[in-house]
């Protein structure tokens, strides 16, 4: 288990995180979110050992995390880091870069743990090409693939699918979580995409002025998302009545109280998200086709 106890931090004057603590079980895949600046990026570069805690104390089993105040090399050899702006070696190949540290004394083995990790991160294909010539998402890939190389027993994954384009996203996303889960691997994502959690995550927390605003699984925080900042992460919604209700809640019906003016309809794929007015300030929901702008029409929770 991995433990933060009042952990606080500051750059300078002000903590950029003020006395967080949480648990993440072995082998649980935890996310951590919120808005740009919010601190997730230090929060990772934290357990990882990168800088020394204001106040707190950080553990892994029985072992205590430390800074580089106790260590000359930052990070403890269980846990692998992958960052925002990932560090790979440009001039040699992708495979080179993933099988680095990997073991010379079975060349057999290492091709068959490299084509493995390859595999995980759908790079098989350009193997042998150069790290300097592949793309962002390519080589964000390779980095990923390098840090679960000799199965640490932590993997902290800052943004992991930030530079790789949506055709190959979700299959790399099922890909690599169903690996690090039946790897028993513990996995810490930052991220402000929902879909790096909602179908991954065991657990999450959300930041927000230097503190855990929420915490619980993706789906309790969906269902009772408590407050406007945790609702935003997953799906459009309004406040009806002091009521958070998200768009694809309101149907259109014959008749109700609430009568809405079409103002615009967006294309959403399987669906039209519907922009009206009601009372004067905006609403969002969800419609199988659009309206013309200026219908008047009846919405009710479903
Ligand atoms: P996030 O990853 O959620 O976008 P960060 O952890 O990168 O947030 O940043 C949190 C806050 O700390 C921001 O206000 C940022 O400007 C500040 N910050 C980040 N890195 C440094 C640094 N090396 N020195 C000083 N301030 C920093
Ligand atoms: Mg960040």
């Amino acid at each position: 288990m991995l433990q933060v106890k009042n952990l606080t931090f500051s750059y300078d004057k002000s903590p950029v995180l003020q006395n967080l603590s949480f648990e993440v079980a072995q082998g649980d895949h935890f996310a951590i979110i919120g808005e740009s600046g919010s601190g997730k990026s230090t929060l990772l570069k934290l357990l990882y050992g990168t800088y020394d805690l204001d106040e707190g104390q950080l553990f892994w089993k029985d072992q205590e995390i430390l800074g580089p105040k106790h260590n000359l090399i930052i990070g403890p050899e269980y846990m692998k880091y992958v960052a925002q702006e990932f560090d790979l070696m440009p001039f040699t190949t992708a495979a080179e870069n993933v099988g680095e540290f990997l073991s010379n004394f079975y060349p057999e083995k290492k091709k068959e743990r490299t084509q493995e990790l390859l595999k995980v991160v759908e790079l098989e294909e350009v193997a042998n090409t150069k790290v300097k010539l592949l793309s962002g998402g390519q080589k964000q890939r390779v980095a990923i693939a390098r840090a679960i190389a000799k199965k640490p027993e932590i993997l902290l994954l800052d943004e992991p699918f930030s530079h790789i384009d949506n055709f190959k996203k979700q299959s790399l996303r099922r890909s690599l979580f169903a690996y690090l889960k039946e790897k028993n691997i513990t996995c810490i994502v930052a991220t402000h995409d929902k879909e790096d959690v909602i179908s991954f995550s065991d657990d999450m927390i959300v930041i927000h002025d230097a503190q855990i605003m929420a915490q619980g699984s993706p789906e309790a925080l969906y269902k009772d998302p408590k407050n406007k900042l945790v609702a935003s992460f997953f799906n459009e919604f309004n406040m009806i009545d002091g009521e958070l209700v998200y768009a694809h809640q309101l149907k259109v019906v014959p008749k109700s109280k609430l009568k809405v003016i079409v103002q615009k309809s967006y294309y959403k794929g399987s669906y039209y998200l519907i922009e009206g007015l009601l009372n004067d300030s905006k609403v969002f929901f969800e419609h199988k086709s659009a309206f013309e702008k200026g219908t008047a029409i009846y919405i009710e929770k479903e």
